[in-house]
């Protein structure tokens, strides 16, 4: 899908004037992402009209040609779609008190978690209490998740209630940079929950109040947003399992309909599944673009410049490639500007599996190095290149063999994630926001 719209893309690329049937074209493609990320439908029309709208009426301002203008305009409509960026949590005060809301479920706890571990990095002291006496797994829960990042965490879930262990977390750590409270959430009625919270919140008076939204609910999540805020001052969302469901852009867009900042979002279980949440990143993976506006800008440019061919950016594009590609690839990176940067743009690049050897600079111009020394069959068929092609391979290039398994594996890894992404996208353009 996401590969659809960047074809629509790309037809427009060579225009000089808008065409109405592209237009049409593009806004057919978009509708259908979103669509199947389970973003409301009236939501949808009502973006298209003023795409359609903008894009028909607006004069291309000079020096840029429809292509970027459209882009531009879709880009502008659906940022207002769902929001604006989100100011990051202030830590004005210290000990800054984070209370954490949500039903039983909800993913509260984890995402403390993964919150505490974001402030750790920011070398702000942090500190977890567990009010949770409901379920008392949850103590150890969070113990358990916040063992390998050190983050002490107080709750005594036998003898005392919420609102004592809640009364001596904030002496216990008044010391502290930030401390974050978790809660029971267990009530399946709001209402009784929200009395909870209340009472809560009279003793802890936190700086912050923290709603947690389960994003596999859709558009519903919109319903939650909002009794949630009318009866507790939520001052900020994070929606979280975004991997894995297709419905996480019916979560996001239901609450910024109703114009609750989410500041972050949650895509998996472990710690570092945690995003600060960026309105334009969001909307290129929705519709499986990448950071394709960027990509396609710069790409061309290079292309021009460098006369790299058209089958190297459309194999970028798609993920189809070969060592010859990858190393075309790592040669335009290089004119690209900052390499991180450049992966981020490229779909799929962004999120390697842990496991991937690094691509740092000095690694890239090693692994250039080492493909220099290739033959042109051997660039074409990596599977090829086993034991006495990498012996000859390493002496040539001067690098030692666990180098040239150590690129294999890179390439391995980046081709498998490139494929991975073709499929996924078949799952629903949000699978690319989820991997
Ligand atoms: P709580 O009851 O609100 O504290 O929810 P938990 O933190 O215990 O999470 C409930 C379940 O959701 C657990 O199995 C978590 O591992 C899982 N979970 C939480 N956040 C995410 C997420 O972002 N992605 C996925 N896939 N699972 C999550
Ligand atoms: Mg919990």
């Amino acid at each position: 899908l996401g590969k659809t719209l960047a074809k629509t893309m790309k037809k427009l690329a060579g225009m000089t004037i808008v065409d109405e049937e592209v237009v049409k074209e593009v806004i057919k493609d978009i509708q259908r992402a979103l669509i199947q990320a389970d973003v409301n439908i009236k939501l949808v029309f009502k973006l298209s009209k003023s795409i359609e709208e903008r894009a028909l009426d607006e004069e291309p301002p000079k020096g840029v040609t429809p292509k970027e203008h459209i882009i531009r305009i879709v880009y502008e409509e659906m940022v207002k779609l769902v929001g604006e960026t989100p100011k990051p949590l202030k830590i004005d005060k210290k000990p800054y008190k984070i209370l954490f809301v949500g039903l039983q479920g909800s993913g509260k706890t984890t995402t403390i978690g993964k919150l505490s571990r974001h402030f750790q990095r920011k070398g702000l002291n942090t500190a977890i209490v567990c009010t949770d006496t409901w379920r008392p797994a949850a103590f150890d829960q969070l113990k358990q998740l916040t063992q390998e990042i050190n983050i002490p965490v107080y709750g005594e879930p036998e003898n005392q209630t919420p609102l004592e262990i809640a009364d001596r977390g904030l002496e216990k750590f008044k010391d502290y940079d930030v401390i974050i409270f978790d809660t029971a959430g267990r009530h399946k009625e709001e209402k009784h929950l929200l009395k909870e919270m209340k009472e809560l919140s009279t003793v802890i008076r936190p700086d912050e109040t923290i709603l947690v939204i389960d994003g596999t609910i859709g558009q519903q999540a919109g319903e939650q947003a909002r009794a949630f805020s009318q009866s507790t001052p939520v001052g900020s969302i994070i929606v979280t399992k975004l991997d894995g469901s297709a419905k996480g852009g019916g979560a996001l867009s239901a609450v910024a309909e109703i114009r609750a900042p989410i500041k972050f979002i949650g895509t998996g279980e472990k710690l570092e599944d945690f995003e600060v949440f960026d309105p334009e990143r969001f909307i290129s993976r929705l519709l499986g673009m990448g950071d394709i506006r960027s990509l396609l800008e710069k790409a061309e440019e290079i292309a021009e410049e460098q006369e790299v061919s058209e089958e190297t950016v459309d194999a970028i594009l798609t993920g189809r490639f070969t060592l010859r590609e990858m190393k075309s690839q790592f040669e335009m990176m290089g004119k690209m500007g900052p390499l991180q940067q450049v992966i981020n743009m490229i779909p799929g690049l962004d999120k390697l599996p842990k496991n991937a050897p690094d691509a740092t600079e000095e690694k890239i111009k090693k692994y250039l190095t080492i493909m220099d020394s290739m033959t042109e069959y051997e660039l074409d068929h990596p599977e090829a290149i086993k034991h006495s092609r990498i012996k000859r391979i390493a002496r040539g290039s001067g690098t030692r063999n666990e180098d040239v398994k150590e690129l294999l594996k890179y390439y391995k890894v980046t081709k498998k994630a490139m494929k991975g992404l073709g499929r996924r996208n078949r799952g629903g353009p949000m699978g690319q926001l989820m991997k």
